[in-house]
């Protein structure tokens, strides 16, 4: 495993983190996500994401991830980086979603205690609230790292002005923000247009979420919907999102990946990586074996400027 800096914190993450939004709720095999976090930390990825509501049923994610932390992980707690987050919904009424302070105490509290820890190393707010004052959450974060209920605190999914903002309030508290989540792969490239350049010119370590594009980067559609395959469970991404133009796109792409020694998804990780400012890709998996082949991007994160030009072009179709 590579470790890189995380913006301009004491903190190193490793190039590949594993997150748990999907494969390790109540309904997924046990055993199976047991397996693949056993892997993941073998493998030195020492980053696992989660938020209050992974699952399914919500929290459950947690929940897994707190029993076999006590069963297999606790001597190894503080070789850990975990994290987790609030901002959407996650229980009824008025307090049980967005940026509120009474929200996120809350939620961070039976977050830890689904963990079974006494602190998490990230708490995020997981995705901006247009109706709460941005002070109002920030200082909940503040708070939550006042009482040592978390070392760090992040952002995500929030645009270059309002992310802008944020660090700003954060830092003028004393509580620098570590790191933002955003949503960034080859299909996806909003980020290019503002925040990396906030990111970088403020310190803060990036580490996108969906790197793969939920399984679209790889070599899962190229013949046809497998059974087992998020696309034909179809909650997030759908059987429809593979168009003709889409899996022709993933087809040339896969060529110039084949070119390179690669298989599409290493080149689609390998390809954010080349980055030196974005900390870690986040990635997720639903078997070891996938797992083990998405690391092998870390072999080859050099591009040369014919390809990064052919790769380009066929993203602009
Ligand atoms: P990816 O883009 O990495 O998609 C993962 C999926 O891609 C897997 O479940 C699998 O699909 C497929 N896959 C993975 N590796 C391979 C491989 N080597 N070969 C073939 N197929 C492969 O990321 P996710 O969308 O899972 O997101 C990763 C993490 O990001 C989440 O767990 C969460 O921690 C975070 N996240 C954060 C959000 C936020 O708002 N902050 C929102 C969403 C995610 P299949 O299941 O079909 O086998």
């Amino acid at each position: 495993m590579q470790y890189r800096r995380c913006g301009k914190s004491g903190i190193q993450l490793p190039a590949v983190s594993l997150g748990l939004w999907h494969n390790f709720g109540g309904t997924d095999v046990f055993e199976n996500g047991r397996a693949i976090l056993r892997t993941a930390f073998d493998n030195g990825i020492t980053h696992f994401d989660l938020a209050n509501n992974y699952g399914p049923p919500p929290g459950s994610a947690e929940g897994l991830f707190g029993r076999i932390l006590q069963t297999d992980f606790k001597p190894y707690r503080d070789e850990m980086i975990i994290s987790t987050k609030a901002g959407y919904y996650m229980w009824e009424g008025p307090y049980g979603e967005w940026g509120s302070k009474k929200y996120l105490v809350s939620s961070l509290d039976q977050s830890l205690q689904r963990l079974q820890l006494d602190y998490v190393d990230i708490f995020y707010h997981h995705r901006p609230d247009p109706n709460t004052p941005l002070e109002e959450t920030m200082r909940a974060l503040d708070l939550i790292v006042r009482q040592g209920k978390a070392l760090y605190v992040g952002i995500s999914n929030y645009q270059a002005a309002e992310a802008r903002k944020a660090i700003d309030i954060l830092q003028q508290m004393g509580t620098p923000c570590l790191i933002h989540q955003p949503k960034y792969s080859m299909l996806e490239r909003w980020i290019e247009n503002g925040l990396l350049d906030v990111l970088e010119e403020k310190g803060v370590g990036c580490i996108p979420f969906s790197p793969l594009a939920q399984g679209l980067l790889t070599d899962r559609y190229l013949h046809g919907i497998p059974a087992d395959s998020r696309a034909a469970l179809g909650h997030f991404l759908k059987a429809n999102d593979i168009t003709e133009q889409r899996l022709l796109q993933l087809t040339r792409l896969n060529a110039i990946a084949e070119s390179r020694g690669q298989k599409l998804a290493h080149m689609a990780l390998a390809w954010i990586l080349k980055d030196p400012n974005i900390t870690s890709v986040l990635i997720g998996a639903s078997k070891v074996s996938q797992l083990q082949d998405s690391l092998k991007c870390l072999d080859n994160i050099k591009f040369s400027p014919e390809e990064l030009e052919q790769i380009n072009t066929i993203l602009a179709e």
